[in-house]
């Protein structure tokens, strides 16, 4: 059965769920298998037209990772407010980071059609969007193509996604280590978020499943492009040790946030940290604020 995809209206696969359970799950080239509800499904031409290409992202994105999402009403909102504002230089990045998947070795072909099946995975909001960014990885260089249209990455395209992953690329966007129990929910949308986006820099937070090797591969690549990393102790998730050491080890600034009255369980080898310590999401917003006009470099 076909039917057009909820995000990208294209003619796509969609299978009722299992056991009876609400909603559709579509297998799109595009925007990759998701799950919606259908109530999110009949009101999504209501909802503001500039969400759906960054649900198109975080779907296929998720999807990608072998955790497809749901789209209810209730969680749409948050789930195209997790895809990061990305500069055009991080999208021409990661656009050339997806042609590095397709290449099995330096060298090597591939093909790629009109681009309709990559597109949101570097950020674009459609087909006229990733064409600008793959004509400009050919026009730096980066990328080159024979006239029966085989593509293969150039040894300054290579050269280019070592730099990246070092991670002397510049870059705005600042990793968050947190745990993410709804008690804190708050704490990253009334506090950590606002504060990093008053500073201009783009959160990026993975909050998918753990003890999952896909997902950690995921958190070490976002780690290795960040600036640096806001790391928040609150509710000792044995992660945010991990991410904070690995970001540390990689020369990434940490900026270490705990609740007020937690610090007692915080493992000794962090103790002797500068922390900010944290009464409400408001006073978490202004004293990190403060923190990183203080210690990052914009
Ligand atoms: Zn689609």
């Amino acid at each position: 059965m076909t039917e057009p995809c909820s995000l990208c209206n294209k003619e796509t696969k969609v299978y009722l769920q299992p056991n009876g359970a609400d909603g559709l799950m579509f297998d799109c080239s595009t925007c990759g298998r998701y799950k919606i509800s259908r109530s999110a499904r009949g009101c999504i031409s209501v909802w503001p037209p500039e969400l759906i290409p960054r649900l198109r992202i975080a779907a296929r994105r998720a999807s990608d990772n072998e955790n497809p999402v749901t789209i209810l009403t209730s969680n749409y909102e948050e789930l195209a407010r997790s895809v990061p504002e990305l500069a055009v230089q991080e999208k021409i990045d990661l656009l050339l980071a997806q042609y590095v998947k397709y290449s099995r070795f330096p060298g090597d072909v591939f093909k790629i059609e009109n681009g309709e099946s990559v597109y949101p995975l570097c950020g674009a909001a459609n087909v006229q969007e990733w064409a600008y960014y793959h004509k400009a990885l050919t026009d730096r260089g980066l990328l080159t193509a024979s006239i029966k249209g085989e593509h293969w990455l150039t040894p300054a395209g290579w050269e280019r996604i070592e730099k990246i992953k070092a991670g002397t690329v510049a870059t705005k966007i600042c990793f968050v280590a947190m745990s993410f129990h709804p008690d804190l929910s708050s704490a990253y949308n009334e506090g950590i978020y606002p504060a990093l986006k008053e500073q201009k820099f783009e959160p990026l937070r993975i909050d998918r499943k753990e003890h999952n090797n896909r997902i950690d591969d995921e958190i070490v690549a976002g780690i290795r492009q960040c600036r640096f990393m806001v790391a928040d102790f609150t509710g000792q998730r044995g992660g945010v040790y991990f991410e904070a050491g690995f970001a540390e080890g990689l020369g990434r600034q940490v900026i270490r946030c705990c609740r007020s009255g937690e610090n007692g369980g915080l493992h000794f080898d962090v103790n002797h940290y500068n922390f900010i310590f944290w009464d409400s999401p408001q006073d978490l917003k202004e004293k990190l604020k403060n923190r990183i006009a203080a210690t990052v470099v914009g």
